[in-house]
C-alpha cells in the first residue's frame, strides 16, 4: 500500500488510556480525517476508552457519530440557520444569543463564550442572557494554542462567571493538565469537560510510523528534463518516484506560522531554493529529506536522490514525516 500509518497499537493505546485517565470529564474530538486515523476508527476508541460525550467538528459529522458512538454527541461549529440535525443526544453550541430563538423546545445546548480567539461567542452580558434559557446546559470555551495566551488566567475568568449563571458545567479546550487541576481546585463547584484532540490522538508520536512505496527509480543527468513541467533537474542522481501525492495530502500542507525571528531567517534561507520552485518533500531517503523534483501529482511524487545517497529498490518503503490532520492515508497498520 502506498501511504501507510503504521500504529504500535499497544504503546498508542497504552497513551489514550493514560490521557483519559489523566483528563476527568474529557470530551475526545474527533473531526476532520479524524486526526489521520480516520473517524470511525478514532469514534471507537473512545467509545472503547469509556468517554461519554464525544465533540465532532461539524453537523455533517455529526450523523456518523450519533449512529456510531453511544454516548452524546457535542457539535463544535456554532448552531446557524438553516440546521435541521436534532436528536436527543446531540448537543449544539450556540454562540449569538438571537439563535436561541430559532432553536425547537427540547434541544440541548452550550453557550459559547468569545474568548481572545475571537472566532464566535457572546461576551460576558450576552453569555448572561443566554444562560437564562433552560436549554443552555453549560458553557464552552475555545482558548488559543497553549503558550500563545494566559489561557489559565483566561479560563479562571470564564469560572468565575458562571458563579453568576445557572449552569455548572463548562467545557475548555486547550489547557495543559496542570492548568486543568488548578481550574477543578479553585472551583470545586463546576464540572470541567476538557476537550482534547491533539494532545489525545497525536499525543505520543513515537507509537506512529508512516511509510510510502517507491514505485519507479531513474537515473537521472544534471540538467535532464524530467516531470510534468519538463524542468531540468538540478544535479545528477537519481529520481524516485513515491506512490503518495496531492492525493493523500502529499505537499498540501497547510501554511506554517513563522512566529519567531529564527524561524522567518529560516524560511528565507529556504528561499533561494523554494523561489526556484522547490520545495522539501515529507519523504526521508537514506536519513534525509528529500527535494520534490517537481510539486507532487494526485498519486505520485517524483524526489530527487543526489548521487552519494542510497538508492532503494522498486517496491521498497521510505519513511515519511507528514502532518496527520491533512493526510489521507491509502491503509493504517495496527502493528
Ligand atoms: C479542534 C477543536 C478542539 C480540539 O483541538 P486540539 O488542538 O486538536 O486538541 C477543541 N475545541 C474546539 C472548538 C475545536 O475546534
Amino acid at each position: 500500500m502506498s501511504l501507510t500509518l503504521h500504529v504500535d497499537a499497544t504503546r498508542w493505546r497504552a497513551h489514550l488510556a493514560k490521557v483519559v485517565e489523566a483528563t476527568p470529564g474529557i470530551v475526545p474530538v474527533v473531526k476532520g480525517n479524524g486526526y489521520g486515523f480516520g473517524r470511525d476508527r478514532a469514534t471507537a476508541e473512545a467509545a472503547a476508552l469509556g468517554c461519554d460525550t464525544l465533540a465532532v467538528g461539524t453537523y455533517a459529522e455529526a450523523p456518523d457519530a450519533l449512529d456510531s458512538f453511544g454516548g452524546d454527541v457535542l457539535v463544535l461549529s456554532p448552531w446557524h440557520p438553516g440546521v435541521e440535525l436534532a436528536d436527543p443526544r446531540l448537543i449544539h453550541t450556540v454562540s449569538r444569543v438571537a439563535d436561541l430563538a430559532h432553536l425547537p423546545a427540547h434541544t440541548r445546548v452550550l453557550a459559547e463564550g468569545a474568548t481572545s480567539l475571537r472566532r464566535h461567542g457572546m461576551n460576558p452580558a450576552e453569555l448572561a442572557r443566554a444562560a437564562e434559557d433552560p436549554r443552555v446546559e453549560g458553557v464552552t470555551i475555545h482558548l488559543p494554542l497553549a503558550g500563545h495566551n494566559d489561557n489559565a488566567a483566561e479560563a479562571g475568568q470564564w469560572a468565575a462567571r458562571l458563579s453568576e449563571l445557572p449552569q455548572a458545567t463548562l467545557f475548555v479546550s486547550h489547557l495543559d493538565q496542570v492548568e486543568l487541576e488548578h481550574l477543578r481546585e479553585t472551583h470545586p463547584e463546576l464540572t470541567i469537560r476538557p476537550r482534547m484532540g491533539t494532545v489525545l490522538w497525536l499525543g505520543d508520536l513515537g507509537a506512529l510510523r508512516v511509510t510510502a512505496t517507491v514505485l519507479d527509480v531513474h537515473r537521472v543527468a544534471r540538467g535532464e528534463r524530467i516531470g510534468y513541467r519538463q524542468n531540468p533537474v538540478r544535479r545528477a542522481g537519481h529520481v524516485l518516484v513515491v506512490g503518495a501525492g496531492t492525493s493523500q495530502g502529499i505537499g498540501l500542507d497547510a501554511p506554517k506560522a513563522n512566529r519567531t525571528a529564527k524561524d522567518r531567517v529560516k524560511s528565507v534561507a529556504r528561499g533561494s531554493l523554494e523561489a526556484a520552485g522547490a520545495a522539501r518533500s515529507p519523504f526521508v531517503v537514506d536519513g534525509k529529506q528529500r527535494w520534490f523534483a517537481e510539486p507532487p501529482h494526485m498519486h505520485a511524487s517524483m524526489i530527487l536522490l543526489p548521487e552519494g545517497a542510497r538508492v532503494p529498490a522498486v517496491g521498497d518503503t521510505v519513511t515519511a514525516q507528514v502532518r496527520f490532520t491533512t493526510s489521507c492515508f491509502d491503509a493504517i497498520h495496527f502493528e
